[in-house]
């Protein structure tokens, strides 16, 4: 019988792909999105599928229906709009893993958690493995989506250890690529956008703060492969990119990769801004026999390539 997967967050830029993934590998994909920072332009090209249910819902209120996997991945991830509302950011993350955990009990679904490098705050470890326990801000301007993503682990491993759920928790590392929103306010939609439309490009501090970024494809990979392993394997493990990089090095290769002739522009550096961040993914390698295929170069001129055709059909 093919199996029902529930995707929360599923209009968004990661949830997008993932469904894509699903829906090419069999599955009765179930998209679950209030459309807080989500789009149905990312999701448009599924509509018509006769695998593909789309839901507008929000994860902080119950939700009863019939799958035999979750993986949750509602909640805003970019630092401006997760701050607009932190109350919400946080409801999010944690009422809404109540709700999908108590979903996965009630159905004896296998559940997957996007959880984030944020967990590990701003480190002191490097690069961070997933024993480090991280170095988070509790009452910073970041702590709604970081402290949520946290209580969210341990609400995961506590349905596993008192319920007996099957659990797969995974800490993603700036991901990037085409469906990212345009005005999302993370790094590399923000330089490309900027560099395409002759903008400067905003780098916040010195831009010596590094960052290792991954490619969506290869992301998606990881996850699916994560959901995919023994039962007896709920992670945590991180998701990510090894090459690190700082932003100011970001800043240049996108103006380089784009011909652009924009400036580079210094603003302030937000607060609880983490000075530096790389995954060893070591456990993924060992584990899920996965480690990213895309180049930063080559992951950026696909992302260009997207943003410069949706440019185009909005001018
Ligand atoms: P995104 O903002 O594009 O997607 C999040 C989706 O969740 C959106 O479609 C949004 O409308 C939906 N959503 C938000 N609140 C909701 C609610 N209460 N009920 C139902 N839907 C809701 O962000 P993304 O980059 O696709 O991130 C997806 C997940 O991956 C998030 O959980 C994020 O924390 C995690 N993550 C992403 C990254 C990254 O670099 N992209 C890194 C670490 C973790
Ligand atoms: N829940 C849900 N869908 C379900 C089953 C439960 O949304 O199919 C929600 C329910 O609202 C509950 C939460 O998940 O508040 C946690 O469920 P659990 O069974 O763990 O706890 P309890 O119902 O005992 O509070
Ligand atoms: N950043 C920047 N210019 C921007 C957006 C972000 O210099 O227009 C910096 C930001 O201060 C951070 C890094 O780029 O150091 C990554 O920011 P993003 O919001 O993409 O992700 P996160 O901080 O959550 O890793």
């Amino acid at each position: 019988m093919r199996e029902t997967v529930l995707v929360t967050g599923g209009a968004g830029f990661l949830g997008s792909h993932l469904c894509d993934r699903l829906l090419a590998h069999g599955s009765d994909v179930l998209c679950v999105d209030n459309f807080y920072t989500g789009s149905k332009d990312n999701i448009r090209h599924l509509l018509h599928n006769p695998s593909f249910e789309l839901m507008r819902h929000d994860v902080t209120f119950p939700l009863y229906v019939e799958v035999s996997r979750i993986y949750n991945l509602a909640c805003p991830a970019s630092p401006i709009h997760y701050q607009h509302d932190p109350v919400q950011t946080t409801k999010t993350s944690v009422h809404g893993a109540i709700n999908m955990l108590g979903l996965a009990k009630r159905t004896g679904a296998r559940i997957l958690q996007a959880s984030t490098s944020e967990v590990y705050g701003d480190p002191q470890v490097h690069p961070q493995d997933e024993s480090y326990w991280g170095r988070v801000n509790p009452v910073g301007i970041r702590a709604c989506y970081d402290e949520g993503k946290r209580c969210a682990e341990t609400l995961f491993f506590d349905y596993h250890r008192q319920h007996g759920l099957e659990v797969k928790v995974a800490r993603i590392f700036n991901t990037y690529g085409p469906r990212m929103h345009p005005s999302d306010g993370r790094v590399v939609s923000n330089f490309i956008v900027a560099a395409l439309k002759g903008e400067a490009l905003s780098v916040f501090g010195d831009g010596q703060q590094t960052r290792s970024f991954c490619y969506v494809d290869d992301l998606v990979d990881g996850l699916v492969r994560l959901m995919d392993s023994p039962a007896d394997f709920p992670g945590p493990i991180n998701l990510g990119n090894p090459v690190e990089c700082t932003v100011r090095e970001l800043a240049e290769l996108v103006l380089e990769l784009t011909g652009s002739r924009s400036v580079i522009q210094s603003r302030p550096l937000p607060a609880d801004d983490p000075r530096q961040r790389q995954p060893d993914i070591t456990r993924a390698r060992e584990h899920l026999r996965w480690e990213p295929q895309t180049a930063l170069r080559k992951g950026l001129s696909y992302t260009i390539a997207y943003f410069d055709a949706l440019l185009a059909n909005a001018a």
